[in-house]
């Protein structure tokens, strides 16, 4: 994305478009675009969990999924999502709903007791920090600050973040000692961390002993296009540079079955595993093996899952592909946006005219549509230039994504007008 700059000829456009947002707040509008929820279509394709696995099928592998134990996660599932994930099933947990808790569990972890390789808790080392490509995920950023835990901003590029800005930060400074990386379809701005950039992450020199990469691939088989990006291995590569513990990846079935009522995941290196396992021990007796085992009767094997998402892809592509029209239509050679066209994941990131996302936020919400707060994408909620916007097309029937989308194009315009008119 480049950034966008201000026509000054579009002041002479502010009446005509003070007109059509009055017309627009006109027609009482209540739509929502602000969370990567997956529609009630979306979750249907996956009803059939809910009678799975049935009255009297209880046992998986000689494990009675009813009991406790287990603490693994069951084999079945672990091997359909060690395929998908590119990752030894010995190297993969599978837990109970929210990859969220798991991200949280280890960062607590780490804080508490501290990490392989390191020397002792985090908690006892200082102020630790974390560094964060921008834009990002709103809530790894919530997780920093809810734990004290400071955040450095880098930028996101079409191949991941800045690994320049990376290797330069973590190189002389023991206090960093995390990097929040969604390498496939990054929310929000869809980028796939290449295979380059990957390498350069895992190998790069790092000034505290114990740097971990929270590589959290939530949307690994979430393809917008008959083309299915596989994310590079990181696990593999950090092992092959000499790092093999540098690499946690997160997962989950949130957006593929049941956002409510999936299945998590965490792969990493042996010795990772071992100590997140041992900490977990205290925790759980075992995670919930009966809806393991219905996703895991319900997939049938990875390429049950692939079929299963190339129908979320059905229904997810065309409100994608109306965003980006609605854009390409409204905006497209007024100067005011630039946007992203992910090719998978769940959202799409526009940066308007710096200075106007809050005022487009807040010109849409007077016209009844939703938008995720400007902000959201940076640490702290605090975008410096005021301009990007993310957006979330999941949740509305199509046509209330059209509809919302127009609107949008409106207020984008009218808060770049409002700032042309006033230069
Ligand atoms: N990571 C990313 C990048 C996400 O966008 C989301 C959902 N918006 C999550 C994690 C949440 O995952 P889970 O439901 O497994 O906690």
């Amino acid at each position: 994305m480049t950034d966008a700059a201000v026509d000054p000829a579009l002041a002479a456009r502010l009446p005509k478009l003070r007109e059509l947002y009055s017309a627009l707040q006109d027609r009482g509008l209540s739509l929502d675009l602000t969370r990567g929820k997956p529609s009630a279509e979306q979750l249907d394709l996956s009803e059939s969990l809910l009678a799975l696995p049935g009255e009297g099928v209880h046992t998986a592998g000689g494990t009675d999924v009813r009991n406790y134990g287990g603490l693994d996660g069951l084999p079945q599932l672990r091997e359909i999502f060690a395929e998908l994930l590119g990752v030894p099933t010995a190297q993969l947990l599978a837990q109970d709903n929210a990859s969220l808790r798991l991200m949280w569990d280890t960062l607590v972890q780490a804080l508490l007791f501290g990490v392989p390789g390191g020397e002792g808790p985090w908690s006892q080392q200082g102020p630790i920090t974390f560094v964060c490509p921008v834009p990002g995920y709103d809530r790894h950023f919530a997780i920093c600050e809810e734990l004290g835990i400071r955040m450095v901003t880098v930028p996101m590029t079409p191949d991941g973040p800045d690994v320049e800005a990376v290797a330069a930060l973590v190189a002389d400074d023991p206090s960093v000692k995390g990097l929040w990386v969604v390498p496939t379809y990054a929310n929000p701005d869809g980028s796939v961390v290449s295979e380059d950039v990957a390498r350069r992450l895992v190998s790069m020199p790092t000034a505290a002993p114990d740097f971990r990469i929270f590589w959290d691939n939530a949307y690994a088989v979430h393809h917008l296009t008959q083309h299915e990006t596989t994310s590079a291995n990181a696990i593999e590569l950090a092992a092959e540079a000499g790092n093999p513990d540098r690499v946690v990846m997160f997962a989950s079935t949130s957006k593929i079955t049941f956002a409510g009522a999936g299945v998590s995941f965490l792969a990493s290196s042996p010795g990772n595993i071992a100590w997140f396992k041992q900490h977990l021990s205290f925790r759980s007796i075992g995670p919930d093996k009966v809806n393991q085992l219905r996703h895991a009767l319900f997939f049938g094997d990875a390429a049950g899952v692939r079929a299963h998402m190339a129908k979320h892809r059905e229904i997810l592509a065309p409100k994608f592909a109306a965003v980006t029209r609605i854009l390409g239509e409204r905006l497209g050679d007024a100067g005011v946006a630039t946007w992203t066209d992910p090719q998978g994941g769940y959202f799409v990131s526009v940066d308007v005219v710096p200075g106007t996302a809050a005022r487009v936020v807040e010109l849409a919400k007077a016209a009844g549509i939703a938008l995720t707060p400007a902000g959201a994408t940076f640490p702290y909620g605090q975008d410096p230039a005021d301009r990007n916007i993310r957006l979330a097309p999941s949740m509305p029937p199509l046509a209330e994504v059209e509809t919302a989308m127009d609107g949008v194009a409106t207020c984008i315009l009218l808060a770049a007008a409002e700032v042309a008119a006033a230069a």
